[in-house]
């Protein structure tokens, strides 16, 4: 299983950029629809943007008008989900179970066809490994 990543705040505020180090570390999110993969349809595999583990394939990307970019599933085993309860209201936090950072939150109206998830993740935490080989 995957080996779990822990460096101080201080090198991931080197490492991370100012909007991936208030996401990743402080919980903070983006705007909607600023988001550079919010409408991407590119192929391939999102990986965690501070330490590469592979977290959402793009077949379980789907368009949920929210304005951030919106899977029905992750990847076994490449998140793990906490009880938030910040701003009165029980979500559930998805954090990368590698390193830690914080990516989003789990969501119970995804599409019903599927899985009924909606994983809500801010782009500024992913990077797209796009398929170079497909047709
Ligand atoms: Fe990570």
């Amino acid at each position: 299983m995957n080996e779990k990543i822990e460096k101080s705040e201080e090198d991931w505020k080197k490492e991370l950029s100012p909007e991936q180090y208030l996401i990743m570390r402080e919980k903070g999110t983006e705007a909607p629809f600023t988001g550079e993969y919010v409408h991407t349809k590119d192929k391939g595999m999102y990986a965690c943007a501070a330490c590469g583990n592979q977290l959402f394939s793009s077949d379980t990307k789907f368009e949920s008008g929210s304005g951030w970019p919106s899977f029905d599933q992750a990847i076994p085993g490449s998140i793990e989900l906490h009880e938030d309860d910040s701003f009165g209201t029980r979500r559930t936090e998805v954090t990368c179970a590698k390193c830690g950072a914080h990516l989003g939150h789990l969501f119970d109206d995804g599409p019903k066809e599927t899985t009924g998830q909606r994983y809500c993740i801010n782009s500024a935490c992913l990077l797209l490994n796009k398929e170079e080989n497909h047709v």
